[in-house]
């Protein structure tokens, strides 16, 4: 079965997300538990604690399907010690709010390297804070999220999250998230039959389904191979209906929250109906 949903706004609070999401149709859904553009946010009332679960009971939400996105901020692979301590307490408290919320699921993007580190220096770095962030919390898998490659961003390839999770002492709470709008930006063209089996046979060798946590569902407005992340609303980017179809068919995604972060919120109803009529296709 699939759970398809979207990354809803919290304004007002956490507590409002499942209301927010169930109204659009979604079965899964993402959320900022404090606003990303910032370092610090107000800590968590007990209100919003416990108005957040009652809500996701009341909807019917499983915290299999419930997936936060960290704060643009943050950078886990800095190349200089005080900014990677200022990314890694801030993860820390993005981790702990997952925890006060019951929230398992973590999701967020490998660090940039700043042209100051090897790449491979700054997987291990990456691997390094998830490691140290597991240490201080309990229950909430960190999920890194593939990169469309733009700038000096590491995790376009998936060998780049391969080497990540080599890094991280507890497999047991380490993840991915494949974005396909950033997969098909970083040279993964799964907008074809052929492209698309590639891809995940790629996936499957250098990472694993085993480490498949969720998917975000974005079309590329950006070429293949262009590595720039611009999204577009599904079937009417570059990747195109085909690529969506393949995906809502194939059982190896079954079970795990698919989000969009598609550009026209107010299409998000629809664009659900359609994922959904798209997985009973023939
Ligand atoms: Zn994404
Ligand atoms: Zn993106």
């Amino acid at each position: 079965m699939k759970f398809v949903g979207a990354h809803v706004s919290a304004a007002g609070g956490v507590e409002n997300v499942p209301k927010r999401a169930h109204k659009i149709g979604a079965k899964a859904f993402a959320l900022f538990t404090k606003n990303q553009r910032q370092w610090e946010g107000p800590p968590l009332t007990t209100e919003n604690i416990d108005g957040f679960k009652k809500n996701c009971e009341k909807y019917g939400y499983s915290m299999d399907h419930v997936m936060p996105h960290d704060s643009y901020l943050i950078n886990l692979g800095h190349p200089e010690q005080p900014k990677l301590e200022k990314s890694r307490n801030a993860f820390l408290d993005e981790m702990q709010r997952c925890e006060q919320l019951g929230i398992t699921l973590l999701n967020f993007h490998p660090g940039h390297h700043l042209n100051k580190l090897d790449v491979d220096v700054c997987l291990q770095r990456n691997a390094e804070s998830i490691n140290w962030a597991l240490d201080r919390t309990e229950g909430v898998t960190a999920v890194i999220e593939n990169t469309a490659g733009q700038g000096t961003a590491t995790g376009f390839k998936f060998e780049h999250l391969a080497a990540i999770i080599d890094g991280v002492e507890d497999k047991s709470r380490v993840g991915v998230c494949i974005d396909t709008c950033h997969a098909y930006a970083a040279g993964y063209d799964l907008s074809t039959k052929d492209g698309y089996e590639e891809m995940f046979n790629k996936f499957e060798s250098a990472v694993g389904f085993k480490y498949l946590k969720g998917l975000h569902l974005n079309d590329s407005k950006k070429a293949l191979g262009s590595r720039v992340d611009r999204h577009d609303n599904i079937g009417e980017g570059l990747i195109g209906p085909l690529g969506f179809e393949l995906i809502m068919q194939d059982q190896r995604l079954d079970d795990i929250p698919m989000i969009l972060e598609t550009p026209n919120t107010e299409r998000w109803p629809r664009e659900i109906e359609m994922l959904y009529d798209m997985a009973e296709m023939e």
